[in-house]
């Protein structure tokens, strides 16, 4: 890349985030959080496969989308070819990669090489789901991108400021010391991400912020964030535990999946798919996992399920609640709550019910303020007098290709 590198304002870094039958990519330019490019390749390995490319482009959107049963390397290769042909190559300076555990060994972004690579690998006994996965983006990516730096950002990263007191569980301490059994926490990229939003809209530095985040989307999480840095948050070794989310079931008493062998003859694999395929919202409501479904059917009177969905989001939300007022035992002061994520953004319903039992730590909200907060729009919803809530847009993209930058710019500074 040293070769007519394009001048600061017109570098982009590609973020790529690989599921097991899934890509989605951007490209962004690191200084400004422009996406210049978007896309999204879906059903991966399957005859439903499909990939879109948007180009953003003077408003314009170019969209391509193919149907065969492609894999992620083919998916990479239309991405290739899109870039090629929208002369986009020549301002890429790195691939930033959404990774999602990082163990202890990854507090910070890191330049991907072999040794990385094992680790990831490694890692896979703690998130089997998602660093395979992750994997596969790194070598297609190595493969088409030879000659770029690629660059791993970790959503276990941002928590590895938590206490031992915060990550260690209540089992023999040598389970942790043999087997890295501990809290780990993810979403750190977003709740980094909305903090510093936050700090923004608080106007003080980061590290001057106390702050309690609610990441609510298909997965939830609650962080709590003292001077800036995490300290606490909910989920732990692995994305099941804290609050109930979508399919996921978040706490629940050990004692119920021992129940469940001994008693009800589940097999392992049974209780693993019951607790994050068929529980959360989509178990309780027996309608949906889908936050927008179930207010639709809770709102309808006349529909059968209304009862069933109100039930599934009142006992979300409470749940929430819980989280967020147990968090407040790790600060002896806090500068603002904030929802995030595609529920926590978008569901004026979800933040009043939620903080409609932290009235005792001063969160009260406008209605008024609340009803009109959506779609992408960040800002303060607290009523007066009471302590600040904000909703802020989350966009995990842009702090990857932002840590992705600056890793770089430290790397060839050295
Ligand atoms: P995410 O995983 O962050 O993309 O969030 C997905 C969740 O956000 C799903 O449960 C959606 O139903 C929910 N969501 C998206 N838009 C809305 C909306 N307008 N109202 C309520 N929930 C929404």
């Amino acid at each position: 890349m040293n070769k007519a590198t394009p001048p600061l304002s017109e570098h982009a870094i590609l973020v790529i985030n690989c599921g097991s039958s899934s890509v989605k990519f951007s490209l962004i330019r690191p200084h400004t959080g422009q996406s210049i490019l978007t896309g999204l390749a879906e059903c991966l390995l399957t005859p439903q496969a499909s990939i879109k490319i948007n180009y953003i482009d003077k408003d314009e959107k170019h969209i391509t989308a193919l149907n065969a049963p492609y894999d992620h390397q083919t998916a990479l290769t239309l991405l290739v070819e899109t870039l090629i042909a929208h002369k986009l190559v020549s301002e890429i300076i790195a691939v930033g990669h959404r990774v999602v555990h990082g163990g202890e060994q990854h507090a910070k972004p890191v330049i991907i090489d072999e040794k990385v690579k094992k680790t990831i690998k490694q890692l896979a006994q703690l998130a089997p789901l998602h660093n395979p996965a992750n994997l596969i983006g790194i070598n297609a990516c190595q493969h088409a991108f030879a000659n770029l730096p690629q660059i791993a950002v970790f959503d276990t990263a941002f928590h590895q400021s938590m206490p031992k007191k915060a990550y260690l569980y209540g089992i023999p301490y040598s389970l942790y010391q043999e087997h890295a059994i501990r809290r780990y926490g993810f979403h750190g990229t977003s709740h980094y991400f909305v903090a510093k939003q936050a700090a923004n809209l608080l106007k003080k530095p980061l590290n001057q912020c106390d702050l309690i985040s609610a990441h609510l989307g298909n997965g939830c999480s609650v962080t709590v964030i003292k001077n800036g840095e995490s300290v606490d948050t909910s989920l732990g070794m692995t994305p099941l535990e804290g609050v109930m989310m979508g399919t996921r079931s978040g706490d629940i008493d050990a004692g119920i999946v021992i129940h469940l062998v001994e008693q009800l003859g589940y097999t392992i694999e049974q209780v693993d798919t019951l607790l994050n395929k068929q529980s959360g919202l989509l178990g309780l409501s027996e309608l949906s996992n889908d936050c927008r479904t179930l207010e639709t059917a809770m709102f309808d009177e006349n529909n059968p399920d209304s009862a069933q969905a109100t039930l599934a989001l009142s006992v979300f939300c409470y749940r929430i609640a819980k989280s967020i007022a147990s968090f407040s035992a790790s600060l002896t002061s806090l500068d603002a709550l904030i929802f995030t994520g595609g529920i926590g953004e978008n569901s004026a319903w979800v933040r009043k019910e939620i903080t409609k039992h932290l009235g005792l730590l001063n969160i009260n909200i406008s209605e008024e303020k609340n009803n009109e907060m959506c779609f992408g729009t960040s800002g303060n919803i607290a009523a007066d007098n009471a302590r600040a809530c904000y909703v802020i847009a989350t966009n995990e993209e842009w702090v990857i290709a932002e840590q992705s930058a600056k890793l770089l710019a430290n790397t060839q500074g050295e």
